[in-house]
């Protein structure tokens, strides 16, 4: 059975990821780094942060696979904003709140773009030895709501409604709802079926 290391920091993303990864594989997490420095995401897209943390991780773990996840939210209202800064969109990184309460108060001023297309995008990365192994993108679309909504999921899910369901946000899906539809679940599809023909046991 291979090894597979999540290269992520975000205990929600590794759940979700786990929640979806393919079989054969043996899930180890950032816990069993514990002096790993998380590499600074100075890349200019999705695709390059998450081959910059799964690279970074993947060399000093000497025949490991590495699966790293970037990804963000991009409003068409806001030029594609917050994009590759959603983590850290109101300053502080992580901070889902502030995030959400930002991006509340930039379209709050420009009602007359409704309604707030955007979309969730999520690039991964599979790493071996340092090297980029392969890559894969999903993406979900939706629009913005100002009323935040439900208490599942994390980040912008609360006021985020995806395409086709009825104008629930991603926060009031139940999370294995939310785990078949979302930008990450499709981004994983592609890796399982990516891993079933090349790396799976
Ligand atoms: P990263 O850790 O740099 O990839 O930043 C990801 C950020 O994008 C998170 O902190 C969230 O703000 C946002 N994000 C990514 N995926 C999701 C999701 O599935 N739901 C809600 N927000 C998400």
């Amino acid at each position: 059975m291979n090894d597979l290391i999540i290269a992520t920091q975000n205990a929600h993303k590794a759940a979700e990821i786990a929640a979806i990864l393919p079989a054969g594989c043996r899930l180890r997490t950032l816990a069993d780094f514990p002096d790993h420095r998380p590499a600074e995401e100075s890349g200019r897209t999705f695709a390059a942060n998450a081959a910059l943390k799964a690279t970074a991780l993947s060399a000093e773990a000497p025949g490991c696979w590495v699966l790293a996840d970037d990804s963000g939210l991009c409003v068409d209202a806001l030029s594609s904003s917050p994009g590759i800064l959603s983590a850290r969109f109101a300053g502080e990184h992580g901070n889902d709140a502030a995030n959400v309460a930002k991006l509340i108060r930039e379209l709050s001023v420009l009602r007359c773009l409704e309604p707030f297309t955007a979309r969730f995008v999520c690039a991964l990365c599979l790493a071996k030895d340092g090297r980029v192994v392969a890559e894969f993108e999903g993406v979900l679309e939706g629009c913005i709501t100002l009323y935040p909504r439900g208490s599942h999921g994390f980040g912008y899910d609360p006021v985020f409604e995806p395409v086709g369901y009825a104008g629930a946000t991603l926060a009031e899906l139940a999370p294995d709802l939310k785990n078949s539809i979302s930008h990450r679940a499709r981004a994983l599809s592609q890796l399982a079926a990516w891993w079933s023909k090349h790396a799976g046991a």
